[in-house]
């Protein structure tokens, strides 16, 4: 058989990838090892000979999405394949679709793919074996989420990620470095690193040695940035739980080793309502610890989210959280109102707060977010600053500035610039802000 025919029969796969940037690698990773073995990934529910569907199980709202694409998935092309977080509930799947061919949980990544062989078998051939070192990835080129860990050990009351995914487990430190060295290699700018809970990371394989070259890193948070930010592309941390030895990854933000960017998920400053979501309840020492990382780090961006609505929630606590987050001055927000999700424990707690009382919280913290944020961008008019390119569109140039992750900050507009590429890192001077973004010309 030619090369020509082997690749017009290569099998075809669709991937639908649905919820969090976590769940995002799990599909790179089921992409990658289906590209390896020959299959084409395809982009039309015409051309799949099957689709698989990786679910988010995290909200209501985000289940009932997931069964929304698994309907249109069934209806339109008819062999799919479910996975991820929803998957752990097999019946909640079925119930509504009983036709869908396979359905497994988060990170059966083997499982996926050996459903995917029961459908239409693997072609494989050298020809058509086009994988990259790096393996795939569904993100642009010039950037890319990098995993180091699965599982959490916490137990905060509204989520049932520990439920679903198991208790924290890192992956061997040199192996974390030498996918980020792959990646670097392969052209991507910046690394993302995501997990659960990117802060105990290592600390339940005690934080263990491992040979990274010729030189021996511990798998803890700061000897990981440390190496990572050595690799010379802009490295950011995601999902950081406010854990004291936070304190020790500013100085390398400070020295410009790893971006001046901390996405810390607050969720609340009340301490009573913190207790009740079973998070860390210092909030006057978050103030304190805020203010010192600033002084020591004065670029540093801190993005979080919150929850309003939690059940047991006074209009008191929700005072003390719109005072408290006008006293930290966080950067970026994002706030979520609370929905009661099946299987966590916050359900059982009394004082379940009113959905129209929700929603006017949600627009009262949004509302002053907005204000703090306009103001923190306007006193960047006139700086010079790095920005890395994402797209150029018929205006000109988008970017990001380092205290501004990719689908969830904000954008730096250099209209009428064409000169770049998506990757490219240009100095700009910001010459306007608005609430959440800011237009910029090349700096001379
Ligand atoms: S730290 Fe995050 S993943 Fe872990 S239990 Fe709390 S909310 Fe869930």
């Amino acid at each position: 058989m030619s090369k020509s025919t082997l690749q017009q029969t290569a099998p075809r796969v669709g991937i639908i990838s649905l919820g969090c940037p976590k769940a995002l690698v799990d599909s790179e990773r089921i992409i990658t090892k289906l590209r390896s073995e020959g299959y084409d990934l395809v982009g039309t529910y015409e051309e799949s000979d099957v689709v698989v569907v990786n679910t988010c199980g995290f909200l209501d709202s985000a289940k009932a999405e997931s069964l929304d694409a698994i309907g249109e998935a069934v209806k339109e092309n008819g062999k799919v394949i479910v996975t991820g977080c929803m998957g752990g509930d097999e019946n909640a799947i079925r119930d509504v679709h009983p036709a869908v061919l396979s359905v497994t949980g988060p990170q059966q990544y083997e499982a996926v793919v050996n459903a995917v062989h029961d459908v239409v078998p693997p072609l494989h051939d050298p020809f058509v074996d086009l994988v990259p070192e790096e393996g795939l990835h569904l993100t642009p080129r010039h950037y890319a989420y990098l995993k180091i860990s699965e599982g959490c050990h916490n137990r905060c009351t509204f989520c049932i990620i520990p439920s679903i995914r198991g208790d924290l487990v890192s992956r061997p430190v040199n192996e974390v470095l030498y996918e980020a060295e792959r990646l670097v290699r392969a052209g991507v700018q910046e690394l993302l690193v995501i997990s659960q809970d990117t802060s105990a990371y290592g600390r339940d394989i005690k934080y263990a040695e491992s040979k990274w070259h010729d030189q021996s890193v511990a798998a803890r948070m700061v000897d990981m940035c440390e190496a990572m930010g050595s690799l010379g592309a802009w490295v950011r941390l995601h999902y950081v739980y406010p854990y004291p030895h936070v304190d020790n990854v500013i100085p390398l933000m400070a020295d410009g080793k790893i971006l001046p960017y901390l996405d810390i998920p607050f969720q609340h400053a009340s301490p009573d309502v913190l207790k009740a979501m079973r998070r860390p309840a210092h909030s006057e020492k978050t103030l304190d610890r805020l203010a010192g990382w600033r002084r020591d780090c004065p670029d540093l961006t801190i993005r979080s989210t919150f929850i309003v609505g939690f059940p047991g929630e006074t209009e008191e606590d929700f005072e003390l959280l719109l005072d408290w987050l006008d006293e930290a001055q966080i950067d970026r927000v994002g706030c979520f109102k609370y929905e009661a999700v099946d299987g966590a424990e916050a359900n059982a707690l009394p004082g379940a707060v009113d959905e129209d009382e929700k929603s006017d919280r949600w627009e009262r913290i949004m509302d002053l977010q907005r204000e703090i944020s306009e103001r923190r961008l306007a006193t960047k008019v006139g700086a010079t600053m790095d920005v890395i390119i994402d797209e150029l569109d018929s205006e000109g140039a988008i970017g990001r500035t380092k205290g501004d992750a990719p689908d969830v900050d904000g954008s730096v507009f250099l209209d009428g610039d064409f000169d770049v590429e998506p990757g490219d890192i240009v100095q700009v001077k910001i010459t306007e802000a608005d609430e959440f973004d800011l237009w910029a010309e090349r700096a001379q």
